[in-house]
């Protein structure tokens, strides 16, 4: 028997500290996130992704009264781009989100559990880590890759 740790890189930055590609799709996450429908939750969450054939695609998180038929809006942008492109690669996903009171959340966004496994799927299929940006409002937690936000994760290989 042993123990062994795991351990995630995670870079924190100041919205100014991030280069002009990462601060432009922070930029379209957090736009993404007026147009969220989330008159139960009233938590807006918007999401970018950054495709390799340089497009950006970018949605938001839709709730519906038969509460579990809404969808986050990273799994509503990642299966977006995926049907709007499917030949192309993940790049970067940056995630936002703004609280009842409209403002951005202070303290960086985490995607729910089944959305990172969704999103480790076309992590798998580019074949390369694809960075995540988790925006708050002061501050970003960029990590590496989707599979550093989701040790263990389910895999049918
Ligand atoms: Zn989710």
């Amino acid at each position: 028997m042993r123990t062994f740790d795991i351990k995630i890189p995670v870079v924190e930055a100041r919205l100014d500290e991030l280069t002009p590609a990462q601060r432009e799709l922070v930029n379209e996450a957090i736009e993404a996130t007026t147009r969220s429908y989330a008159p139960y939750s009233h938590f807006h969450v918007g999401a970018a992704i950054r495709l390799d054939n340089g497009e950006t695609v970018s949605g938001s998180n839709q709730e519906n009264a038969a509460y579990p038929s809404g969808t986050c809006a990273e799994r509503t942008t990642c299966f977006y781009a995926h049907s709007r492109y499917p030949e192309a690669r993940f790049e970067t996903i940056a995630i936002a989100a703004r609280g009842t009171d409209g403002e951005l959340v202070a303290d960086p966004i985490s995607p729910c559990g089944a959305c990172r496994q969704a999103l480790l799927e076309y992590e798998t299929l580019a074949g390369h880590d694809v960075e995540v940006m988790l925006v708050g409002r002061d501050r970003v937690f960029i990590l590496p890759s989707v599979r550093s936000t989701l040790p263990f994760a389910f895999a049918e290989f």
